[in-house]
């Protein structure tokens, strides 16, 4: 059984509208509005409208709704805000920097001046590269 939303989940709240946003689009099953501390002009957050906090818990016809929707508003968004690029990002779980504990997609438009730095690479030999596919691919 699907765990209860928490009461205080600023993304529900925002999604019943009782919490004031600046709205782009919903259809039955997703919403989206403007990121309140953009990283560029025109960054917006897609979330599903039911509660869930990850997409590793998330129903996949959810998850299907919000890419299709996250994609209809990137091309949407790039056009608005003449955009060269967009970025599609999903933080998952604390560790990865997710604050709001419902799961949704940052649009992230992105210009080619607009110097904001790509992450660091790590050094990995070879060896441990094969490890890790070889674990990956036992828990399929
Ligand atoms: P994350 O770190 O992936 O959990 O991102 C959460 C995002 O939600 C941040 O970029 C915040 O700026 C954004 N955010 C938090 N509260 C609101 C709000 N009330 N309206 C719009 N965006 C919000
Ligand atoms: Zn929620």
């Amino acid at each position: 059984m699907a765990k209860e939303a928490p009461v205080n989940c600023i993304f529900c709240k925002i999604i019943k509208g009782e919490i004031p946003c600046q709205k782009i689009y919903e259809n039955g099953t997703t919403f989206a509005f403007l990121d309140i501390s953009p990283i560029n002009k025109g960054h917006t957050l897609v979330v599903p409208k039911h509660h869930c906090e990850d997409i590793m818990s998330a129903p996949e016809k959810e998850l299907q709704d919000l890419i299709v929707v996250t994609k209809k508003l990137s091309v949407l968004i790039m056009e608005a805000v003449s955009a060269d690029g967009i970025n599609i990002g999903i933080n998952n779980k604390p560790a990865a920097g997710q604050v709001v504990m419902h799961t949704h997609a940052h649009i992230i438009p992105r210009f080619s001046n607009d110097g904001l730095k790509h992450w660091p690479k790590i050094d990995i030999s070879n060896e441990e590269m094969v490890l890790i596919q070889q674990k990956i691919v036992s828990l399929l």
